[in-house]
Parts: C-alpha cells; structure tokens; sequence
C-alpha cells in the first residue's frame, strides 16, 4: 500500500523503515506537517501517516479523501486533533497507537516532578559556572507527600505506581477508577478534593471537549498554595495565561509541561535563531519554577519501536480486512 508520512523526521523514518520489514507498503516520507497545503503530497496514496500536530479538521480530510485517501494512520495515541464526525462521513478510516510504551511517559513525569523539587535545572547551570551555594536549591522529600493523578489510564496508573515506590500518598480523579490503582492504596475523591489535598498533581486525561482547560484559573486557585502542576498529556487540559497568573502570584508553586496548548507552531523544530513571537510562552520561560520540555515524554527507542510496529499493524490490517487493527471511531470524541 502506497503510504505518505507527514511531520518525517529522521527517527519516524528509523523506526519505519525497520518495522516495514520486507518493504511491504512503499512508506514515502515528507518532513512537511499535513495541512490544507501540502495534502498534495498524498496524491494516489492509500493511506497518510500523521503525528500530533498535523492538521486533520474537515477541509483537509475532505481533500484527502478527494485524492484517494482512504486511511489515516496516527502514530501516537492521542487522536483530538481528528474531526472525527468528518472522517466517518467522509469514509475515511481512523487508526491509532493506543498504547506503546505508558512508561515513556510516566518516567518523564517523574522526571519533571523530580527536576522541578529539587531544581536539578538551575543546579546544572550553576555548577558549570562554578557556583556551587546551595540557596534557591531547597527542595521537599516526596515519601509522605500527597500526589493527585487527573486520569488512571495507562499512563496515569504507571506514574501512580512510580510515585507509590517513593512513598508518596496518592489521589486520583478518573469517571472509570481502576481496581489496581485501588489495591495500590490509591484513593479516588472528586476534582476539587483533589486539588485542594495535593502537593503535586499530574494530568494524564486525554484531551476532549470536556477536559479543555480542565485546570484554568478556577481549579488552581482551588490548589493548596505553592502546589506543583504537571502536565505530559495534551496542553489545552490547561488555560496557561491562568497559570502564567498563578505562577506571578506565587499560588502556582511550580509548574512543568511537556506539552502547551499553542505548541503546533513551536516543538518538533530548530527555532533556536529564531525569535519567539508566543508572548504566554516566552514569558513561560523566564520562570524559574517552570520547567518546560517539547512533548518529549514519549521519546525514547522502545516507544519508537512499538509505534512503528503498532503503525505498520495498522496498515497490514487494513490492506487484508478493509479495516485497521486498532481504529477509532467518532463515539470515542465524547
Ligand atoms: P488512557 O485512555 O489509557 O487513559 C486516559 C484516562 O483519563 C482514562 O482512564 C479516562 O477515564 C480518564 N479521563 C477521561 N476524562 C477524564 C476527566 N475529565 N478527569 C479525569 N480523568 C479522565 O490514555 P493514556 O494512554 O494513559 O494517555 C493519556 C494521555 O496522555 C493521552 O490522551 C495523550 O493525550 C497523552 N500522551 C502524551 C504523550 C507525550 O509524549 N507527552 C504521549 C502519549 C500520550
């Protein structure tokens, strides 16, 4: 099956590549994103291949499917980028990665939660620059501390299950709560109780029209005061300016986001010549309670492998039944 592979970068063609063993499909790689400009590159393809931030609103889609498209294969687990109701309608079918490596994601969590108590970021800077004073360093142990988890999905139940191993006492909201996470000590309570109780609190829902800005300036001023904010889900879960306003006031004791609502025109690229024009952003940055990564969380080889693996099942799927091993369907957008 002739495949375009938009958003190509030099790994997603790695990983490919390996996982098309035998060069069963003819994957082509463009290191354009999928939008209204480039669906082009799709003339006469079967199917595209699209990551986080391509475009996939109901022009493109219908342009896609003027060309000939007849699947679209996400290389991530994610899918609210998709106007679902559009695909249907159109007949294009929608494939995901629903699940790769949960422990990716979680383990850059703790990483974030861990970087930001005890300023791991400044203490690299300051030690290369030979100054070794330890004031601005003061961090907290976590064992004993309270953990609230916003979704005890894959990932969210992994980081529940790191964070038990530091001994940290945990929260979680979740409309479906987990029996594991339950045997784990976990303890489920409403949004609200959970903001109020938490020392540091992670998102890990996915993105719908019901979970954006899910934190805004309500919900933080509902936060005990000086409380860490973590965020490696989807950035529109928070409304930033609200938590830019947090982090001024000092209610926001920290914050660290590996994805930001407005990232489609920053992350996945060299802007380091260039200048910033996101002002919630840039001024994001000047922070130094703020640790901000380019939605790196999922980054790491054995992720990579099972997407590519996941992706190319997908398509061999659909190529023998019409139908992709792990579609999504417009329900799923609640
Ligand atoms: P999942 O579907 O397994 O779990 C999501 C959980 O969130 C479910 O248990 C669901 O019931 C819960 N949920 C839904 N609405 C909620 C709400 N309003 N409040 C609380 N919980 C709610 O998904 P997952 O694999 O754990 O991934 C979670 C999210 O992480 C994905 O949707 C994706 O956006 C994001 N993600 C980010 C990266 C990254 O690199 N930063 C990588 C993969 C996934």
């Amino acid at each position: 099956m002739r495949v375009v592979v938009f958003s190509t970068q030099a790994y997603d063609r790695r990983f490919l590549e390996r996982a098309n063993a035998g060069g069963r499909h003819a994957l082509e790689f463009v290191s354009l994103p999928l939008d209204l400009a480039t669906t082009g590159a799709a003339e006469g393809a079967a199917a595209v291949c699209a990551f986080v931030n391509d475009r996939l609103d109901r022009p493109v889609l219908a342009r896609l499917a003027a060309l000939g498209v007849r699947l679209v294969v996400l290389r991530c687990a994610g899918f609210n980028h998709v106007d679902l109701a559009a695909a249907a309608e159109l007949g294009l079918a929608v494939a995901r990665v629903p699940e790769y490596s949960p422990y990716a994601v979680a383990e850059h969590t703790v990483a974030l939660v861990l970087t930001l108590n005890r300023k791991i970021h400044r203490a690299h800077a300051r030690v290369r620059e030979g100054n070794f004073a330890l004031e601005g360093l003061l961090g907290f142990d976590l064992h004993g501390r309270t953990v609230g988890v916003v979704g005890t999905g894959k990932i969210g139940a992994c980081f529940a299950r790191i964070m038990a191993g530091f001994g940290c006492r945990l929260l979680a909201c979740d409309p479906t709560p987990d029996p594991d996470c339950e045997a784990l000590g976990v303890r489920y309570v409403g949004l609200s109780e959970l903001l109020a109780a938490a020392d540091v609190v992670s998102l890990h829902c996915p993105l719908t029209p019901a979970t954006r800005h899910l934190i805004g300036a309500e919900a933080i001023a509902a936060m005990k005061p000086g409380a860490m904010l973590v965020n490696t889900s989807r950035g529109a879960v928070i409304d930033t300016p609200a938590a830019v306003a947090a982090l001024k006031s000092g209610q926001l004791g920290s914050l660290g986001i590996d994805v930001y609502e407005e990232e489609a025109d920053l992350f996945f690229r060299d802007l380091s010549a260039d200048v910033i024009r996101d002002d919630v952003f840039a001024r994001l940055l000047t922070f130094p309670n703020v640790v901000v990564t380019g939605h790196q969380a999922f980054f790491t080889e054995d992720a990579l492998a099972a997407i590519g693996e996941t992706t190319l099942a997908n398509l061999d799927a659909f190529e023998a039944t019409g139908q992709p091993s792990h579609p999504v369907s417009v329900e799923r957008l609640a």
